[in-house]
């Protein structure tokens, strides 16, 4: 029922908004958040305008107030997931300012319990039960991959380079493939040329069997985002990080080949940066992000549209999504949102990208 009700969808694009919790310390704190309403309205209040004036309303697919759990939210991407399985290419990306909670859905808090684990556990997670019990006639094959986005350069966090700390100075294209056969037969490592994916020619290959292999190589690829984050201060609030997914599955009494992949995206802050105050590389950063977040509305605006025009080519991040976004592929974007009054100019803009969208 859940997958009739997401091949209806408009454009394919689905907008849910997710407002984190006030932090432990942060109580007595005025919340932006006037109402959540079941059928995906959220009404927010301008603290220096109180009453009806100060109140703006948008609508969204679905909303999840602050004490929604990471299994709820999942449990409603999961249609998602497993749509990438029958062979659609599916991009979810969660899109504010920093600290609004980005990482935390995506991925989950430092050393996250099972409950607390984000969309990417959860669907590597989903993929991998799916692809081994429901058709055993086909032979599933799924490689990840690991990428981070930074001032519009591409660098693998899944590259045994990207250990050594010098090596982030040269940074360079490089994507890393790694398969896993699901049969335990055949357990192996291949590699499939990517139809949109940036080619890498001398890409490490990891063998990976198990659910659990590819979460210890994710929490690899997230060490290594933060090392930059230390040598290049916070460096993950600036740059895009994407995890990459490809399920091949090959009937083998027919022969047929489905291809779906999916893209998770944790994006750069939304946050505007004042352009008086940085100079120099916080500045090429801060135009970096501006650009790649444009264009990334851009992009989906134009699907949304329905132009026969989409700009993708107009940043890296809008590049590397591209096989995900348009076509028949399906985009979920989630809105993540800080519930502090201080942040309302923020949480304004980040809802007037949202409204744009969708
Ligand atoms: P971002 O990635 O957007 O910068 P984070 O995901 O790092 O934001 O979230 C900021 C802080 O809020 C972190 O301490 C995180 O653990 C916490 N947090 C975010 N969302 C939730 C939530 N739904 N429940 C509990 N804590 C959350
Ligand atoms: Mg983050």
């Amino acid at each position: 029922k859940l997958f009739n009700e997401l091949q209806d969808l408009k454009g394919n694009i689905r907008v849910y908004c997710r407002i984190r919790p006030f932090l432990p310390g942060q109580t007595g704190k005025l919340s932006v958040i006037e109402n959540i309403n079941e059928n995906g309205q959220l009404v927010i209040a301008n603290p220096s305008k109180p009453g009806k004036d100060g109140q703006r309303s948008f609508k969204f697919n679905k909303v999840f107030g602050p004490d929604a759990t990471q299994g709820e939210v999942f449990s409603d991407i999961q249609p998602f997931v497993q749509s990438v399985v029958d062979g659609y290419n599916v991009c979810i990306f969660a899109y504010g300012q920093t600290g609004s909670g980005k990482t935390y859905t995506m991925t989950g808090p430092d050393g996250a319990t099972e409950e607390e684990w984000g969309i990417n556990y959860h669907a590597l997670n989903h993929l991998f039960r799916v692809s081994q019990s429901r058709r055993n006639h086909i032979l599933y094959e799924v490689g990840v991959q690991m990428v981070e986005i930074y001032n519009e350069q591409v660098r693998d966090l899944l590259s045994s380079d990207v250990f050594c700390f010098e090596s982030l100075s040269s940074i360079h294209d490089l994507v890393i493939v790694i398969f896993v056969f699901l049969n335990p037969h055949t357990v192996g490592i291949t590699t499939i040329s990517q139809p949109n994916g940036l080619a890498v020619p001398d890409a490490k290959m990891h063998p990976v069997i198990s659910t659990s292999d590819v979460l210890d190589l994710m929490d690899i690829g997230f060490k290594n985002r933060a090392v930059g984050a230390t040598a290049l201060n916070a460096r993950s609030s600036r740059s895009h990080s994407v995890v990459t997914v490809h399920v091949r599955g090959k009937d083998l009494k027919t022969g047929a080949v489905l291809y779906g992949n999916l893209h998770l995206v944790d994006l750069a802050g939304s946050e505007r940066v004042d352009r008086s105050e940085v100079t120099g590389d916080r500045l090429r950063e801060a135009q970096h992000i501006n650009k790649s977040l444009s264009s990334l509305g851009d992009v989906i605006f134009a699907l949304a549209q329905k132009c026969p025009h989409v700009p993708y080519r107009n940043s890296k991040l809008t590049q590397v999504l591209q096989s995900s976004l348009g076509g028949q592929a399906k985009t979920l974007m989630l809105v993540q949102l800080n519930p502090d009054a201080s942040s309302y100019s923020e949480t304004l803009s980040t809802l007037k990208f949202a409204e744009r969208v969708s």
